[in-house]
């Protein structure tokens, strides 16, 4: 059995917070794909794990030595609605590794059987949705996004029941720098454990900003880390186009890393009212509502602090709300910088990136394509920015206020992603998995693992779904 040097300190230190629980065994585990460079950073023996030793480990069937695998305990608001009780319904935390970087990841299992947070769930997870969640996290951290990142696929050799019909089961195994989330704190705050939750403050900023573990109110300090964190996370959301989908308090992380890709997708042509999500009727996690609903999450998280604030609730609210409404303006701030490099100016113009936004969803421009045009134009004065407008006359007074400004093309294709996961390709690379066949899928994560370097041969991936794909409508 391969060695991880394991180091599991959510296990030790936090009791009364989780489940200590079993994968399911699996019928026939099979490893579909493990992710070699990503095993090695973790310290972890990829040759012997690329086959049936690590198939039975990472379809939670077999614990390694030192694992100390358990369900994880959270609440969370889901579409604005309070469930006092979620928590890991079909996942582990398998432990705690500390990789290469000196950095701590948890090993976590999604898909490997029932807990006791199941409630009406099967615990199992299908191999499609399995599949989009190692490309999307693998797109996004090639991306340079903060993310959870896929260390393993495998197949458990099981059926699985989804509304599609009869699926094969897969297990993800993923990596995160923890599993702490905005429902963590919930689910002690819904009980008024406040010892508990003086404990995770404290667990809190030791893992993630142990530099602020002395500070004098601790749990302000945590909160406004979180706050930040999750403001740059959201503003290079928006700077790539990305629709997480179901920005639930339990999907939202402490760490500042993007975390469940379910009913995610990116917009191809640029309107911010733009929903992929079946579930996501009334447009709540919309693209352009991201920023809002990270800050009502963030007032959830507060609201779950007050008590580790001050006695007095009026007093701690008084403490808290103005590090709430900062939200906004510390987004914003974020979200020029992202603008400045994707137009690869010297000096911020949020009103410039404006009227291009502006113009861009007038002509419901390709969103990606749209700012490698504009570089590729600036380099050999060609016209291609302007085929993304079915009127490019609007356009011209743009790219001459824009191009006054001495734009650098290459700090641009830097920023600024040639290959991103289009729906459709996601799509066809998913429906071949499911037939077994993983070619469609490696392909497309091989384009993906470089995002920002045009290669010959790989126009297709560039390119917007083709008419026919339709409105593209995700399922979870
Ligand atoms: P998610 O929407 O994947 O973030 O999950 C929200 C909650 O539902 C979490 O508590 C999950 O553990 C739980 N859940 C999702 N799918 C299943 C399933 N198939 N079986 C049991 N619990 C599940
Ligand atoms: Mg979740
Ligand atoms: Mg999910």
């Amino acid at each position: 059995m391969p060695a991880f040097a394991f180091d599991n300190t959510y296990a030790r230190d936090l009791d009364g917070f989780f489940v200590p629980w079993q994968g399911a065994p699996a019928a026939a585990p099979r490893m579909v794909r493990l992710n070699r460079p990503l095993a090695e950073a973790l310290g972890l023996d990829a040759e012997a794990l690329d086959g049936p030793q690590g198939a039975a480990i990472f379809s939670g069937a077999e614990a390694p030595d030192g694992a100390e695998p358990l369900a994880m305990a959270y609440a969370g608001h889901q579409f604005g609605g309070f469930s006092p009780q979620l928590g890991d319904g079909r996942a582990l935390l398998l432990g705690e590794v500390i990789d290469r970087d000196g950095a701590r990841r948890d090993i976590h299992l999604k898909g490997s059987g029932k807990t006791p947070f199941s409630r009406g769930g099967d615990g199992k997870a299908a191999i499609g949705p399995v599949m989009r969640e190692y490309l999307v996290g693998e797109a996004m951290h090639a991306m340079g996004v903060p993310s959870t990142r896929a260390l393993a696929a495998v197949l458990t050799g099981e059926t699985v029941l989804r509304d599609q019909g009869p699926l094969p089961g897969a297990v993800l195994a993923r990596v995160a720098s923890s599993h702490l989330r905005v429902g963590t704190f919930e689910y002690f705050a819904a009980r008024r454990d406040d010892e508990k939750l003086a404990r995770l403050v404290d667990y809190a900023l030791r893992r993630h900003d142990p530099d602020l573990a002395g500070a004098d109110m601790p749990a302000l300090a945590l909160f406004r880390a979180v706050r930040d964190r999750q403001a740059r996370l959201i503003a290079q959301w928006m700077g790539l186009g990305f629709v997480h989908g179901v920005m639930n308090t339990d999907n939202m992380t402490i760490s500042g890393e993007t975390i469940d890709y379910g009913p995610c997708a990116f917009l191809d042509a640029y309107d911010p009212a733009t929903v992929f999500s079946s579930i996501d009727r009334g447009g709540r996690y919309a693209y352009a509502n991201q920023p809002r609903i990270a800050q009502w999450n963030l007032a959830r998280l507060a609201e779950a602090l007050l008590s580790q604030l001050d006695k007095d609730t009026d007093a701690a609210i008084a403490l808290i709300l103005p590090e709430v409404e900062a939200f906004m303006p510390i987004f914003e701030a974020a979200f020029v910088e992202v603008m400045q490099a994707k137009l690869g100016l010297a000096a911020p113009d949020p009103g410039l990136a404006q009227r291009l936004l502006d113009l861009m969803a007038e002509a419901r421009a390709d969103f990606t394509s749209t700012f490698r045009a504009l570089a590729a134009d600036l380099r050999d004065g060609g016209d291609r920015a302007k085929a993304q407008f079915a009127d490019p006359e609007p356009l011209r007074a743009w790219l001459a206020d824009w191009r006054a400004a001495a734009p650098d093309p290459d700090a641009m294709d830097r920023v600024n992603p040639i290959y991103i996961p289009r729906n459709h390709l996601v799509e066809a690379a998913l429906e071949a998995a499911t037939e077994g066949d993983l070619g469609p899928f490696e392909a497309l994560l091989e384009v993906l693992e470089d995002p920002f370097e045009a290669r010959p041969g790989l126009d297709k991936y560039a390119l917007p779904a083709p008419s026919g794909f339709g409105p593209y409508t995700t399922f979870c």
